[in-house]
């Protein structure tokens, strides 16, 4: 009876132990389940802060890109500051102008700061310059990219940059000049003759082009646009239909410096005497070979502001 009961006592705490161990059982697989749920969502949440970090990184990278892109952007635009500045400088001082206003005129209109500008011995100008760089935000600070270069009479050392007035014609051009010179008035072959690169359809002597190009570029930082070039090399029959429609003004065909690819008739202010761009021309275009004939000046025989001719000055 004892046992009996003690064994009934033991079987009720057995079934009371096992409905304990059901009942810590079923909060184990609560919990189990509670931790699955968690786990998923902390998996989730670092799923998250994974594809967030990608995407940061890759913002990161963009905003990068976009700065370097600003700051080279800067760089390259401060060294053409510098460039035509220390170009217009030195041609300012061929032409017996002061260099470092025309530096700095050149150099601001170019968006850039003239910060250092000196005259050294052979004519030689040398250029700092400062330009502002357009950064987002926090990096505005970077602020400002710096170039600097010279310009001279004399031919650039290695690794001095734009061509100088006065400086030598390459040898293939040179070459291409003299062959043209084989043909007669009008008729040299189109391979002979030269683009001007920044004037669509006009071609020249391939020195009278080069040269043109080089007074393009004081031009361009005297006064922030290309010269304007309304006619360049005339064919002989080009010469006969102006002969045609302009008469006596017009050069008999066969004997203009056009037919030659070494006259241009300008316009942009140039075709006036007197304007600013006609003046400059007056001052600066013989640094570079160009010149503006007797018969065509103010008091010549036929005044055309507007033609200038190529290596024909006395
Ligand atoms: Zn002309």
């Amino acid at each position: 009876m004892n046992r009996r009961a003690s064994a009934g006592a033991k079987n009720q705490r057995t079934s009371a132990g096992t409905r304990n161990r059901w009942a810590s059982a079923g909060a184990r697989n609560r919990r189990a389940s509670a931790d699955t749920r968690n786990r998923r969502a902390a998996e989730r949440g670092a799923g998250t802060v994974l594809v967030l970090g990608i995407i940061g990184v890759v913002l990161a990278l963009a905003a990068g890109v976009a700065i370097l892109g600003a700051a080279q952007n800067g760089r390259g635009a401060a060294q053409s500051a510098a460039d035509l500045g220390a170009l217009a400088g030195a041609t300012a001082l061929g032409g017996g102008l002061d260099a470092c206003s025309t530096v700095a005129a050149a150099v601001a209109r170019n968006g850039a700061e003239a910060t250092t500008c000196e005259v050294a011995a052979a004519g030689v100008v040398r250029v700092e310059v400062r330009r502002p760089v357009a950064l987002p935000g926090r990096w505005s600070f970077l602020g400002a990219a710096r170039a600097d270069a010279r310009a001279g009479p004399r031919p650039p050392e290695a690794g001095e940059g734009l061509p100088v007035p006065g400086t030598a014609m390459p040898r293939h051009v040179a070459g291409r000049a003299a062959e043209a010179g084989n043909y007669r008035n009008g008729r040299i072959p189109s391979h002979l003759l030269c683009d001007v690169s920044f004037a669509a359809g006009q071609r020249l002597r391939c020195d009278a082009a080069v040269a043109i190009e080089r007074l393009n570029v004081a031009f361009r930082a005297a006064f922030g646009r290309d010269l304007a070039v309304r006619d360049s090399y005339r064919s002989y029959e080009a010469q006969v239909a102006v002969a045609a429609s302009k008469g006596a003004l017009a050069a008999p065909p066969g004997t203009s410096n056009h037919g030659w690819g070494r006259a241009v008739d300008l316009s942009g202010g140039i075709q006036y005497f007197g304007t600013a761009e006609h003046r400059w021309m007056v001052a600066n275009a013989g640094v570079h070979g160009w010149n503006h004939p007797e018969w065509a000046g103010p008091g010549g025989s036929k005044p055309e502001a507007w033609h200038w001719e190529y290596g024909t000055a006395g």
